[in-house]
């Protein structure tokens, strides 16, 4: 299949010099890991991902001191610019005058300012993407669902409450006049992504969707673990812009692009992925790909780390979340076996959603170590070693 054709009818969403969505080429984004208030190194690492291909770059913003470095780092890349909103929606009036598009969570969006409707929040946003001439992207991510939608739906049941809330933010953006905007609906499991946005692009056909495994983790895992949910969905017209999130450092951030460029040449030649590679049923090692909201360097080679010493147990049913922050770490390993989250001089260690404790980054590795032989102890129906 030619990855341009067959589309889904989307909606046209101009974003800067590129377009998402009515039939025009897949859009590849990636985003910056440099400090956003480090204007210098932001932009330079925007100007590498655009220089690799990036159609859009997205740069987390979280205070004033991140949006006061905005108008810096517009003026130094001709990039066109997303930014990450987290709980505090309200920066977006701050950054929209510099950027191109405004992505929101709607889970996030349900914390700040708890009293007021998130339908308001959502105008304000509205507001200030129409007056700077932004697009939107409503984004829905497993680990941050609004906690209202999730108390409707079973334990078990993580599709729902995303969908839902990708539909209900729909329907107001709708009701507002909005359209300028597209919808992602993420997960780490790649096989949760194709079901996810399958049935909400047959509900929704209309809107462009951006496709992406989220926390897919280190390269070639995480490629290939996106590859299996991008070219199932593709393949069936689904999708408009793409990323592939992968836990590199600074300097190989370009992959992202690389890979997602290897995705579509791979879709139009009509090569299937090499699924095989992934051996369902084993260890399965999830890493966010890092952003400015990192809270500590260390956290790319730590999950490296991770990788190495665990390989031993590779044939083990076992899922080990490594997250590099505070901010969507503590919900993102909710569902691990095994769950680590920096902060910014230790390392906080949860076992099956339970918090164990927090350990310095010497202390982490052998702790990690005697945790998974212990959960194999137990699964063995052995006494544990070391006594966890
Ligand atoms: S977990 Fe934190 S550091 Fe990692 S990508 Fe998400 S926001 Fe960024």
């Amino acid at each position: 299949m030619n990855a341009t054709q067959l589309r889904n009818p989307t909606r046209s969403v101009p974003v800067g010099s590129v377009t998402i969505g009515a039939g025009h080429p897949i859009v590849i984004q990636s985003m910056c890991a440099t400090k956003t208030a480090d204007a210098e190194a932001t932009a330079a690492q925007a100007e590498a991902l655009k220089r690799a291909g990036a159609g859009i770059v997205r740069i987390a913003v979280d205070g004033r001191r991140d949006a006061g470095a905005l108008r810096a780092i517009r003026e130094k890349t001709g990039a066109n610019l997303s930014v990450d909103l987290q709980e505090n929606y309200r920066i977006a009036g701050d950054v929209a005058p510099w950027v191109d598009k405004i992505r929101y969570n709607p889970g996030h969006l349900y914390h700040h300012e708890r009293n007021r409707p998130w339908q308001d929040k959502v105008r304000y946003l509205v507001d200030v993407a129409g007056e700077h001439g932004c697009a939107v992207r409503v984004g829905v991510n497993c680990g941050s669902v609004d906690p209202e939608k999730r108390e409707k739906y079973s334990a078990g049941d993580s599709i729902g409450p995303m969908l839902e809330s990708a539909l209900d933010h729909c329907n107001l953006l709708d009701q507002l006049g909005f359209t300028r905007y597209c919808v992602s609906l993420k997960d780490s499991d790649p096989l949760l992504v194709i079901e996810l946005n399958r049935r909400f692009a047959s509900q929704r056909p209309d809107i462009p969707l951006h496709l992406g495994v989220t926390e897919a983790g280190m390269p070639p895992e995480g490629i290939l673990k996106t590859q299996v949910a991008l070219h199932a969905l593709l393949s069936e017209g689904i999708g408009d812009t793409i990323r592939v999130s992968l836990t590199l450092p600074n300097d190989r951030k370009h992959e992202e692009i690389d890979a997602g460029r290897r995705i579509l040449a791979d879709l139009t030649a009509g090569r299937p992925p090499q699924a095989g590679a992934l051996a369902p049923g084993g260890l399965n090692i999830i890493s966010c790909p890092s952003c400015s909201r990192v809270e500590n360097e260390a956290f790319v080679e730590l999950a490296a780390a991770v990788k190495r010493i665990t390989a031993y147990a590779s044939d083990q049913p076992i899922t080990i979340a490594v997250m590099g922050c505070r901010v969507n770490g503590p919900g993102e390993t909710d569902d691990a076996d095994l769950g680590l989250w920096c902060g910014p001089n230790h390392v906080n260690l949860k076992r099956a959603g339970d918090p164990v404790g927090a350990f310095s980054y010497d202390e982490i590795l052998p702790r990690l170590k005697s945790e998974l032989d212990a959960l194999i102890a137990r699964r063995r129906g052995q006494t544990p070693p070391g006594g966890y």
